[in-house]
């Protein structure tokens, strides 16, 4: 299994883009879809075309923007310029669905792509996708918004992705002994945000889980005054990295 991050900030970073994560198993998926990904996914080499599924973790801008601008090129792309593409499943949590609905019966072209298009929602029960196990969990983000973590397990290895979430015992037992874990890690530990975890938090999570390894992603701009790794590293021995655009791992 590889991941590569499309981007490890925030909707608003002068060198980070957006949520976005490419992980490549027997399928070629994404995690989240931030604005500025689609320009590193382009960056990364890797035929976009052969995106199958994208798993949003919730519908916040910075997880979803650039959604629009793929699907609008994979459209032109099949339907004008004579390319083929796969089936494309959208996945995500409660309001998928009526979200998708709404953006396909309102931006032009959209419902006539000339390939099949699924939308499917998940909660907190283990699906297949191939060779590839995906196990979403409901994780604690801002309030009355269903918004979902991922496991993926495939080759004996297994990632866990927080999408943005709050310190909470779900999310500990999505990474529970993980090879590598990527957390939220929008804020210092010296400057708390109540919805998303802080540098501190991302290391307990990861040694209450018994993470192999720990990446911090979803950084926000102040945390770059900071020594976010070093605050991790207070709560969790572990190896751990500060994510970057275009890091690519390999499990
Ligand atoms: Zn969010
Ligand atoms: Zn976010």
């Amino acid at each position: 299994m590889r991941l590569t991050i499309l981007g490890s900030g925030t909707n608003v970073h002068p060198a980070r883009a957006a949520s976005g994560y490419l992980v490549r198993t027997d399928h070629t998926i994404l995690l989240d879809f931030g604005p500025r990904t689609l320009a590193n996914l382009l960056k990364t080499g890797v035929n976009r075309h052969r995106i199958t599924h994208i798993l949003f973790s919730h519908y916040h801008a910075d997880h979803f923007s650039d959604f629009i601008t793929y699907f609008f090129d994979a459209m032109i792309f099949t339907k004008y310029q004579g390319g083929k593409r796969p089936p494309l499943t959208v996945i995500g949590p409660r309001g998928t669905k009526r979200l998708f609905r709404a953006l396909f019966a309102t931006l032009p072209g959209f419902t006539h792509a000339p390939f099949a298009v699924h939308f499917k929602e998940v909660a907190d029960r283990a699906f297949a996708i191939g060779k590839t196990t995906v196990i979403p969990r409901t994780v604690t983000h801002t309030q009355n918004l269903h918004c979902l973590g991922y496991r993926i397990e495939y080759g004996g290895k297994a990632l866990a992705y927080s999408g943005d979430s709050q310190y909470c015992d779900s999310l500990v037992r999505l990474c529970g002994d993980v090879d590598l874990a990527v957390l939220d890690c929008s804020f210092p530990a010296s400057r708390p945000n109540p919805v998303h975890l802080h540098a501190g938090q991302c290391g307990q999570v990861a040694r209450e889980a018994g993470v192999g390894r720990l990446v911090l992603s979803h950084l926000y701009p102040i945390t770059d005054r900071y020594n976010v790794r070093e605050q991790a590293g207070e709560a969790f021995a572990g190896k751990i990295v500060v994510g970057r655009d275009l890091m690519a791992i390999k499990l």
